[in-house]
């Protein structure tokens, strides 16, 4: 079995240059994940002139081992959003998720990308009559933003449910492969692309061992911001996720993505293939600063999976653990500071970087060229949470502490 993501294992790695000279361009960014190239690809056709810098090369951060799940169903549920936020910026957050969606599958298609993108629908199901429930109260939540989820108390799928809420039209790629051809794009319009460590911002200066880049815009696009600017430090949390490779007979499974309702919750696409179908299964997270056994977690995700889908066999081909960053009232920060409008961060997506990230790269985008963008008030990395929004983000993660740490830790 190996340990390296289906994405990084069955990919290209393009090798990037060195720095090691001084530039002087209009945008510097710091991160050559999904928001990084995104960024540099939308900004090297608005002719700037960019330069992209990474420590280890394209995707080879959270982009390169994800589930590459895309949607507008973001972490934090309809219903805790329709309650903890008003009515319009609900509406503001689902529709930005939507923007997102829709600006990979427009982009894949008018560059021709090959990166494995399918439409599917986006499946939460219910493991219990209690959990029906909850899917229940968020198709009511629903009605006040959409009307396009559809509620069934009849389990529609072949696994063990108790009801389902479908959103459709959502999507899967394969994220290397995807901001692979983004890169290719934007190196084609001018943007230049090095390996090297970014160790310190100063002013309008990135600093590396091996050269400086002047920049009139810098976006820290590193996922968690390697330079803690002193705004977001206690605003966001790294949460560790785990994740399984399964093949199995094909058709087991409608081709689709998939979330449970559970604390921590769980997560899977499944992928036709010829011979045998894949699912990635992803779950388990818990707090990186709270030391977890990988293996129970790993045999917590196989045991969850095989509950589901008793009687199929299946083999784990592949395993690995990453990343998610979440924050303290459960949606991202997007934007700059008041005290420098020109250094721009992008973090806090949760399991959700893949619109987000997208997300961020359009909005920061319209930010340095000058224009409106209406969710920047939304996502301004300077907001403060409101009483009620902590108060449910701290329930949150003390269900998914007793869900995830507590649980897999006294396992055997
Ligand atoms: C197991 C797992 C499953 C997930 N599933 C999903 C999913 O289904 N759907 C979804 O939308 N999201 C999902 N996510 C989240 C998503 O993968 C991330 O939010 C997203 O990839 C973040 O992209 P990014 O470009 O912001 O950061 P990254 O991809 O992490 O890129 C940041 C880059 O910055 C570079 N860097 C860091 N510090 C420095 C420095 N000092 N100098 C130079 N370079 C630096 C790194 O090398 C890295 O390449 C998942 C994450 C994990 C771990």
């Amino acid at each position: 079995m190996s340990d390296i993501s289906t994405w990084l294992e069955n990919s290209k790695q393009q090798k990037l240059r060195q720095l090691n000279e001084d530039l002087n361009v209009d945008v510097a960014i710091i991160g050559g994940g999904i928001t990084g190239i995104t960024a540099a690809f939308l900004l090297s056709k608005q002719k700037k002139r960019v330069v992209v810098v990474d420590k280890d090369g394209i995707s080879q951060g959270a982009t390169g081992w994800t589930t590459a799940i895309i949607t507008q169903y973001i972490d934090t549920d309809l219903k805790t959003l329709v309650e903890n936020y008003d009515k319009k910026t609900a509406q503001l957050v689902w529709q930005s998720g939507k923007d997102a969606l829709d600006f990979i599958r427009k982009t894949v298609q008018k560059e021709n990308i090959d990166c494995e993108f399918v439409a599917v629908p986006y499946y939460v199901y219910a493991t219990s009559d209690h959990e029906f429930d909850n899917i229940k109260q968020e198709f009511e939540a629903s009605q006040k933003l959409t009307s396009n989820l559809t509620l069934s108390h009849d389990n529609t799928l072949p696994i063990k449910a108790h009801g389902v809420l479908t959103l459709p039209n959502q999507a899967k790629f394969h994220p290397v492969k995807y901001v692979s051809s983004l890169a290719q794009e934007a190196i084609k319009n001018g943007v230049s692309i090095y390996q090297a460590e970014v160790k310190e911002i100063k002013d309008q200066k990135v600093i590396t061992k091996s050269g400086t880049i002047k920049a009139k815009d810098i976006i820290v696009a590193t996922h968690l911001p390697f330079n803690e600017p002193h705004g977001l430090k206690f605003k966001k949390t790294k949460y560790k996720t785990y994740m399984l490779e399964v093949k199995l007979p094909t058709g087991t499974l409608p081709e689709a993505c998939y979330q449970d309702l559970k604390s921590p919750y769980h997560y899977m696409r499944v992928d036709k293939r010829k011979g045998q179908d894949r699912i990635l299964v992803g779950g388990e997270d818990h707090r990186r600063d709270i030391p977890v056994s990988e293996e129970k977690s790993f045999k917590a995700l196989e045991k969850y999976f095989k509950n589901l889908l008793p009687k199929v066999k299946y083999t784990i081909t592949n395993q690995w653990a990453g990343s998610v960053i979440e924050t303290i009232d459960g949606l991202p920060y997007i934007g700059a500071f008041r005290d420098n409008p020109h250094h721009h961060y992008a973090t806090g997506f949760s399991g959700n970087g893949m619109t987000y990230g997208t997300l961020s790269a359009m909005m920061l985008t319209d930010k340095i060229m000058g224009r409106k963008n209406e969710y920047e008030k939304i996502y301004r990395p300077d907001r403060k949470p409101t009483v009620s929004q902590l108060a449910s983000k701290f329930a949150d993660y003390a269900k998914v502490f007793l869900g995830g740490v507590v649980k897999n830790s006294l396992s055997r």
